[in-house]
């Protein structure tokens, strides 16, 4: 690859005026809808790909903490513009027979005029005679809401391992073992290591994704870089205490995700790790935790468990709280990014990395009291996550200047983030995230050998 300085990658005018309104449409036809918008739409199967619009991420009654039916939540993502939807209720399937209490009245009539008396099947609790419901299992409740090439749902399931970690397109539960060598550390290295067992085993797609790894402080980046298997982490989680961009101490996961990505990819087999936004939704009546915050839009030409989970594991994706893209792509070295734009908003594109020979020199993070804080991500330099290039423009470009050691694409918009159940805004402004990008005369451009 022909050496070319990063200052000369510069903001295109690959947005004439007389484009905008044509990619504006085209946008809103297939780049993912908002928040806001209806059904989506179905896509003819094609060898072309488009984006599909989903969410990784999601608790029901299931848990002990989500606080509505699983055929309701999948009503709500699909009536809001997703393709598709990953259940992972916490330590545990949709599947077997499963017996709720009513948590009240409401409910109980809600789902009844929703899904009809005979979906619903009622027994009296012998202990305190409260009326109970049986849960039904995602293959009961799938044929309602699937659509070829138009809504899918994957099963999957959140374990607690000390950190939580999120398996996709599982069909067997899988225990984590609390007391590996390591702690908090080895139980997580111990569940991501048994869904890649399990996968190589069944020979069905499945992955883990470590959630919200600062919520309550669990998970440092130095833990990622030493679960080398681990391939996805949640750079954005909805949950109110997800901790996303970090205290007046601590990394952001914004900063933890370029710490990982630096020391990683220095050695010369390390692997990539990828950025999700997923909403970890448990409120659906406008509580604190609801749906729609965050998703992932995937370029894939199939929406099968397979074809999505494949472009996840290929970096063919984005995660986004409300930034949508036309297009992110790298060819010949180059990067290209195209914001769907909304009118009177401003973006802020900013091309991500670290150079080669960066010096990974890190010392223990201090708190106010200047004593160290316990378990916190180590301070390193600045050079580690640089800002090689911004740009204000909808569309720009990036041309690798041959020692960096991976570029990222963040997308900061001007438009409030805003929560779609409650429209109160979540204190923080729209954002999107690529995955990194490296030169692939360097190494394999995605995480598979
Ligand atoms: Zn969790
Ligand atoms: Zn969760």
């Amino acid at each position: 690859m022909k050496a070319q300085s990063p200052y000369l990658a510069h903001s295109t005018t690959c947005c004439p005026h007389v484009w905008i309104w044509v990619i504006v449409l085209f946008s809103l036809a297939f780049a993912g809808l908002p928040a806001s918008a209806g059904e989506p739409a179905s896509s003819p199967v094609t060898d072309t790909p488009r984006w599909w619009r989903g969410n990784l991420h999601t608790h029901t009654f299931w848990s002990s903490d989500g606080d509505a039916f699983p055929e309701s939540i999948a009503q709500w993502y699909k009536d809001h513009g997703y393709n598709f939807l990953a259940f992972t209720d916490h330590g545990i399937l949709l599947q077997g027979e499963q017996w709720k209490n009513f948590p009240n009245q409401q409910a109980r009539t809600e789902y009844r005029k929703l899904f009809g008396d005979e979906w619903v099947q009622t027994r009296t609790n012998n202990h305190d005679g409260r009326i109970q419901v049986r849960l039904r299992t995602l293959e009961e409740f799938r044929p309602m809401f699937e659509e070829p090439q138009k809504f899918l749902l994957i099963m999957g399931n959140e374990i607690s391992a000390g950190g939580h970690v999120v398996a996709l397109n599982q069909d067997v539960l899988l225990v984590p073992d609390r007391a590996a060598p390591g702690g908090r550390y080895g139980s997580i290295r111990d569940v991501v290591n048994k869904v890649d067992a399990c996968r190589a085993s069944s020979g069905r797609s499945m992955f883990a994704i470590l959630a919200h790894p600062n919520y309550t402080w669990a998970v440092s980046a130095e833990m990622m870089i030493d679960i080398e298997t681990l391939r996805f982490f949640e750079v954005y989680n909805g949950h109110p205490r997800g901790n996303n961009d970090g205290d007046a101490h601590r990394a952001s996961t914004d900063r933890m995700w370029d710490i990982v990505l630096a020391s990683r990819l220095s050695n010369k087999n390390g692997k990539l790790l990828y950025g999700v936004a997923a909403d970890d939704a448990h409120n659906y009546h406008g509580g604190s935790c609801g749906p729609g915050r965050g998703w992932v839009m995937v370029n894939s030409a199939q929406l099968t468990p397979e074809a999505i989970l494949d472009a996840l594991e290929q970096g063919d994706f984005y995660a986004t709280t409300g930034v949508m893209l036309r297009k992110m792509s790298q060819s010949s070295g180059t990067i290209r990014v195209e914001i769907a734009p909304q009118e009177g908003v401003q973006y802020i594109t900013e091309y991500v990395g670290t150079r080669r020979g960066v010096d990974l020199a890190n010392t223990p993070t201090l708190g106010a009291d200047g004593q160290k804080i316990p378990n916190a991500t180590r301070t390193y330099s600045r050079s580690i996550g640089d800002v090689l290039f911004r740009s204000t423009n909808a569309c720009s470009r990036y041309t690798f200047s041959g020692d960096e050691l991976y570029v990222r694409v963040r997308i900061t918009s001007s438009a409030d983030h805003v929560d779609p159940v409650t429209a109160q805004s979540l204190g923080d402004k729209q954002r999107a995230w690529g995955q990194p990008m490296v030169l692939s005369e360097h190494r394999s451009p995605n995480n598979k050998e």
